[in-house]
């Protein structure tokens, strides 16, 4: 396995990690999807609350809890009369297992402890020793299949890294950019109200002349 795929299968089982924090502290939240992307990873929900930044600590800490009992990524393959019962309650997850039935394509539900979720692969094969370090970074709203017809979710945004010294570089590289960007958006008020300034300058003057013309038309005028 190349080192790209198995930091996105250590993502992706990572994102399995925070739905099954999710599920645990917030019982009722429908998972939609959770993929690996480039920087890390994400998981779409519909919070029955919303859910904001502050809880990030508590479900990170649960988290590390859930973690310590994922020795493994178990797969089963299920018929459809088995997925609609299993994920009776998670109209999401159904509708995608509709599609994917319908298109004959195979179903897989993956275990870890005691999380199961429907999902077509790609983990660690030993999250507990794989998946060194892990955070939560915002959360966002994102429409169900990016359709703004459909239900606004709130997307979870996290990263994760084999070693904490790697997590920790990519959290203070963040930080550099994050700085770099708020100097530059402040060099670019000033200069817009520099600009504004020399705006306003220019629009008195063009003002104080105009008035100077219909002063000197109407004295000659009324000459
Ligand atoms: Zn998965």
């Amino acid at each position: 396995m190349s080192n790209n795929e198995s930091l996105h299968n250590l993502r992706h089982s990572t994102a399995h990690l925070l739905a099954a924090a999710v599920l645990e502290l917030f019982p009722n939240t429908k998972r939609a999807i959770g993929p690996a992307i480039e920087t890390g990873f994400y998981y779409d929900f519909e919070f029955i609350n919303p859910i904001s930044e502050e809880e990030f600590p508590t479900i990170e800490k649960k988290m590390a809890e859930i973690l310590k009992t994922w020795k493994s990524f178990d797969r089963e393959e299920i018929t459809i009369e088995e997925t609609r019962k299993k994920f009776k309650d998670e109209p999401y997850k159904l509708e995608m297992a509709e599609e994917f039935a319908k298109n004959g394509e195979k179903l897989t539900v993956y275990k870890s402890g005691e999380y199961e979720d429907l999902c077509e692969g790609g983990h660690s094969d030993d999250p507990q020793k794989e998946i060194g370090a892990f955070k939560l970074l915002s959360v966002a709203g994102a429409y169900w299949r990016g359709d703004e017809k459909n239900k606004m979710l709130a997307r979870i945004y996290g990263t994760a890294f084999p070693t904490e010294k790697e997590l920790d570089e990519y959290l203070q590289m963040l930080e550099e950019r994050l700085a770099i960007r708020k100097l530059l958006c402040q060099v670019l008020t000033e200069q817009s109200y520099l600009k504004f300034q020399d705006t306003m300058k220019n629009i008195k003057m063009t003002c104080l002349k105009s008035i100077h013309i219909i002063q000197k038309k109407n004295f000659s005028l009324s000459q």
